[in-house]
């Protein structure tokens, strides 16, 4: 076991609050890091003969504009290869995942003031004593927003308040979505730049359990996104949440299926090195637990 995979988020100078971002120039770093240590490929070349270097792939997660704009950028200059995924709900049914939209509103407003609208509209008197799993949160104001809108609101009344407040800075609907996300002409032109593009999901939801119908709502309208609009089969599939709570269920049930279609392997969020392509499913390192934000955590 010697390859890396190494997966990407958020990939901006810090300017929102919403998010924990991995810094460009760190970003810089990392890659130069990499290439000192690894071959940068693209993940169908995991199979190939290696030469002196161990692999590393370049994975990147949710397709927010950031990545175009600058880890695409800045990969295209240095002639590297990467494995970027699509989130096709947005495009087609004008829906982003709450917790993208939660991202956005706390970057746009300030925490006191989302608590206060809160408190006006809903009786969420009961979440500042119910809000411990966010305890790594400093601002107090912060951890309620948070607890409140991902659990104590139901999925409706989360996001009509966050389309709502969304909607206030972008005006439309398409507008945030343009600016939000990868549009359908950039992952064209990262496909021509020879990126790899591969299936995230279609809504963003955790693994269901039963592997068929999650492959059927998650997965096969996402490959036909890709498919129509984008010129691409896609062969590489990212979940969401890596699984989420059923993850070693999903390993075991959909790989099958995903076989079936053509799928030649997948990236989980579960941290190790991999050995070529013998598993189905790969393992990845986050950024931030690799240099220059942490030690190399295998040596
Ligand atoms: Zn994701």
């Amino acid at each position: 076991m010697e390859d890396l995979a190494i997966m990407y988020h958020y990939v901006q100078t810090p300017k929102w609050r919403g998010i924990v971002p991995l810094d460009p120039i760190d970003f810089e770093l990392q890659i130069e890091w990499v290439t000192k240590h690894f071959e940068v490929v693209d993940p169908t070349d995991l199979g190939k003969q290696r030469s002196s270097k161990p692999f590393c792939v370049l994975t990147f997660d949710d397709a927010t504009k950031d990545q175009y704009e600058v880890a695409f950028q800045i990969l295209s200059r240095k002639g590297l290869p990467a494995y970027f995924t699509v989130m096709s709900g947005p495009f087609v049914e004008r829906k982003v995942p709450i917790f993208h939209l939660i991202h956005a509103a706390l970057s746009f407003f300030s925490d006191e003031q989302i608590w206060d609208e809160l408190n006006n509209r809903y009786d969420v008197k009961d979440v500042p004593e119910k809000c411990q799993i966010y305890s790594y949160e400093t601002s107090l104001f912060r951890r309620y927003n948070k607890y409140a809108l991902n659990f104590h609101l139901s999925e409706q009344e989360s996001r009509e308040f966050l389309e709502e407040k969304v909607l206030s800075i972008f005006h439309s609907f398409e507008n945030f979505i343009d600016s939000y996300y990868i549009n359908e002409n950039e992952f064209i032109k990262m496909r021509q730049a020879g990126m790899t593009l591969g299936v995230h999901a279609t809504h963003h939801r955790p693994f269901s359990g039963d592997a068929r119908a999650f492959f059927d709502s998650e997965i096969e309208p996402c490959r036909q996104f890709m498919r129509e609009k984008l010129g691409v089969e896609a062969k590489w599939y990212t979940p969401a949440f890596g699984g989420g709570n059923q993850a070693e269920r999903m390993m075991k049930e959909l790989r099958g299926i995903l076989e079936n279609h053509g799928f030649v392997g997948a990236f989980t969020t579960k941290p190790g090195l991999n050995s070529g392509l013998d598993s189905f499913w790969l393992n990845r390192y986050d950024c931030i637990s690799l240099p220059p934000r942490s030690e190399f955590p295998w040596k």
